[in-house]
């Protein structure tokens, strides 16, 4: 089974292609969905997270990431060492997920692939790319945040530019390009290469 890995920083889209992917009857497994799961429910993970942030990391409700988002998107050490702590969690749970699936080839969406080390162990990576203007304005409309803390948040991760080149394939996402035909040629290319790595393979 072949792993591939979605990934394209704040806003570029990279949830709505994962969507078009699951509609074609590939298995996602949203990293950061997962990792604010594994923050609540693994202990492990609660015990190190209070450990290095204190008590307030949590309330009665559950992890407190209006907290911990302050704490880390002001300070790109305590970033830095919030994601030390979930990556290896969160890689260990998709390696479980990925051993149940059964598909031609898994689709794993992280906004850090790179950065994580989460790359290694997929065979391909496919960027989403949005122009900048458009990532701030599709943000500031889905969660209704300022452009200044989104810029804030863009300028925490890798260039844009930087990470596309780093990827195999790159999904255009911007107002004169289709999203959906885009994937379909990659589901196209991702179920063909897999077939020939069964083949060569048995
Ligand atoms: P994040 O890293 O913040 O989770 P993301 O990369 O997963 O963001 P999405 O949530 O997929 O980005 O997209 C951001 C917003 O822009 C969403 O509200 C989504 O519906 C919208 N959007 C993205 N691409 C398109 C598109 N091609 N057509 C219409 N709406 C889009």
């Amino acid at each position: 089974m072949l792993r591939i890995g979605l990934t394209g920083g704040i806003g570029s889209g990279k949830t709505t292609v994962a969507k078009i992917f699951e509609t074609l009857g590939i298995p996602v497994y949203y990293a950061d969905d997962a990792a604010k799961e594994l923050m609540n429910t693994d202990p492990a993970l609660k015990k190190e997270i209070i450990e290095h942030f204190g008590e307030e990391s949590y309330t009665a409700d559950g992890l407190n990431r209006k907290y911990l988002a302050s704490i880390v998107f002001n300070n790109k050490e305590k970033l830095e060492l919030l994601n030390a702590i979930t990556h290896p969690a969160t890689i260990k749970n998709a390696e479980e997920w990925i051993s149940q699936q059964d598909a031609p080839y898994i689709v794993k969406e992280a906004a850090l692939l790179f950065e994580s080390g989460a790359a290694e162990k997929l065979n391909y990576i496919v960027g989403v790319y949005a122009p900048q203007h458009t990532r701030v304005k599709s943000v500031m409309e889905r969660d209704g945040l300022s452009a200044e803390e989104i810029m804030k948040r863009i300028s925490r991760q890798i260039d844009e530019e930087m990470k596309m080149k780093l990827c195999d394939f790159v999904i255009t996402n911007n107002d004169t390009t289709l999203v959906f035909p885009q994937v379909l040629e990659l589901d196209k290319k991702f179920r063909e290469m897999a077939e020939e790595k069964a083949v060569t393979s048995v």
